[in-house]
């Protein structure tokens, strides 16, 4: 018998309990709960999960709290460290360091912006770098960590800070609190899923059961079970403009000193990797591109520079970045690897679940007819990947490295209108294109654009009106006040050391 396209939501099986599976369950559960749709969760604890989304951005911070748990609970449970921001290593230059903080660089003068007075003291010499000029990335390089104050009392003082976190215990806390919250969880696999009027009708068990639902949530990882393979739902591969497809991950006991407050991003000559401090080990990496590195150097790479030994065997998973073509196909919408990857550079995997479970929250289906919830969605997921894509690729694009294939090849390719258009208007004006949905504000494209040492051509000419000696006593007054809070914030391990209080 046809479906009733107008009856109402009652059950939403969730495929999948991985981050992205127990992240929907516990945000989806809490909200709708108790407006009476059932939530059922089928994971395989034979099959595992990915395990090693383990850096996140800020958002991951209103996340929780939209769950009503406290930051120091979560931290506690999942052996995090504060994060506020990302050091890159040897991406400009072999031996150049930058850093990309959570949040915003010194004062603006009037209307013109503040990266017009850095960039025109940097052009009559004056080599201050443009971390002086901001709090999180100062606390940063000096292993400090203060909560920031909101509202901030000065723009100066707006930085914001995200964990680095055990992925696995990250998803027990999450699986705790959604089960409270009425989930119920099946543990075991799906051996097919029944196609129906709607899209899916139900998935079968290896076990014999059958798990029908009104509204399916497909977090399967890059399996893309119901998506990707039942729905036949194509996949957009941007390998043309992110040429790793693979990593190989590693658990190491953490380091001798105290953590830093920041991810690391080695470059190498094919590639990167990275170091995630947690408090009670590290997460290592490394990320290359296949054709260009075997599996063996990759690794040994790797285990060359780990800030302590090896805690677990070196795990090789290889990827695609790109998206589902479409996220919400019928009553079927993926979160997490089933909707698509973008390699873990700037850790947004993570807060991309988190802006899809917001979304699927605001468009959640009222009756089974779904095509318009399904439009916007499919049409906001686009751009914001596509966004993020935009600045990840950014990376690989200005690099200053010329000593190996990989990385000439990266300087001289061709990249998305999107983006070319927005290195248009740097390097013309210093300006910033703002599309909607985008993750990564200006204060992220600046570090950037400092980072690689991009310069505009020219800056905003209402700059001639600022003496250059009233400029320079104001910016000497913004690093002073950066330096002052920096000496007043207590050092990352004191302010771990706090939260068990
Ligand atoms: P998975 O963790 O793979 O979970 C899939 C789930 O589906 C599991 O529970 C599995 O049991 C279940 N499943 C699959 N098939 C079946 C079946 N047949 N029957 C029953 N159950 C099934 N993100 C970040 O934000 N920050 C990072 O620093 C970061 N680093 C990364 C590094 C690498 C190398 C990679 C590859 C990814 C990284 N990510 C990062 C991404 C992050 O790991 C994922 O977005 C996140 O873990 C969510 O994964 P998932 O839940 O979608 O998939």
């Amino acid at each position: 018998m046809a479906d009733d396209i107008s009856s109402p939501i009652r059950s939403v099986v969730i495929a999948g309990g991985g981050t992205a599976g127990w992240m929907a369950a516990a945000a989806l559960a809490r909200h709708f709960g108790k407006a009476g749709v059932a939530f059922t969760l089928v994971e395989s604890s034979d099959i595992g999960t990915i395990g090693v989304g383990e850096a996140t951005i800020p958002t991951i911070r209103r996340f929780i709290a939209a769950l009503g748990l406290s930051e120091a609970e979560v931290m506690r449970e999942t052996e995090a460290t504060a994060k506020l921001g990302i050091l890159f290593e040897g991406w400009d230059a072999p031996n150049g360091r930058f850093l990309h903080p959570f949040g915003m660089y010194g004062q603006d003068a009037g209307d013109i912006g503040f990266h017009h007075l850095w960039w025109r003291a940097r052009q009559q010499g004056d080599a201050t770098p443009i971390d002086a000029y901001s709090l999180g990335a100062q606390l940063a390089r000096q292993g400090r960590m203060a909560l920031p104050r909101t509202p901030a009392p000065t723009p100066l003082a707006t930085y914001d800070w995200a964990f680095h976190l055990d992925a696995g215990r990250f998803a027990a806390l999450l699986r705790r609190y959604a089960e409270a919250s009425g989930v119920t969880r099946i543990d075991a696999q799906i051996a097919t899923v029944e196609r129906g009027d709607r899209g899916v009708a139900a998935l079968h068990l290896h076990d014999g059961r059958r798990i029908a639902g009104d509204l399916f949530v497909d977090c399967t990882g890059f399996r893309s079970l119901l998506l990707g393979e039942a729905m036949a739902i194509g996949f957009e591969d941007w390998r043309q403009w992110l040429p790793c497809d693979a990593a190989i991950a590693v658990q190491s006991e953490a380091g001798s000193g105290d953590p830093p407050p920041y991810t690391r991003a080695i470059a190498h000559g094919a590639g990167w990797r990275w170091q995630i401090p947690l408090r009670h080990r590290a997460g290592n990496g490394i990320v290359y591109a296949e054709g260009t590195l075997s599996e063996d150097e990759a690794t040994a790479r790797l285990l060359a520079d780990l800030p302590g030994k090896p805690l677990t065997e070196p795990r090789r998973i290889p990827f695609r970045s790109g998206r589902r073509t479409r996220a919400w196909a019928g009553n079927v919408v993926a979160l997490g690897l089933a909707a698509g990857f973008l390699e873990p550079l700037e850790s947004t995997s993570i807060a991309l679940i988190e802006t899809g479970i917001e979304r699927l929250r605001r468009l959640f289906p009222a009756g089974s007819d779904m095509a318009a919830l399904a439009d916007e969605f499919n049409d906001a997921t686009a751009d914001e990947w596509e966004r993020v894509r935009d600045f990840i690729i950014l990376h690989y694009k200005l690099t200053g490295r010329r000593d190996t294939g990989f990385w000439r090849d990266c300087a001289a390719m061709d990249v998305p209108a999107t983006l070319a258009r927005k290195l248009a208007l740097w390097d013309a004006r210093g300006e910033f294109v703002r599309y909607r949905w985008e993750m990564f504000h200006p204060s992220s494209w600046l570090a950037l654009y400092a980072g690689f040492d991009r310069r505009p051509a020219a800056l905003d000419p209402a700059l001639a009106a600022l003496p250059a000696e009233q400029t320079a006593a104001a910016m000497a007054r913004m690093r002073a006040g950066v330096a002052q809070a920096v000496a007043a914030a207590p050092g990352h391990a004191d302010f771990l050391r706090s939260l068990d209080r």
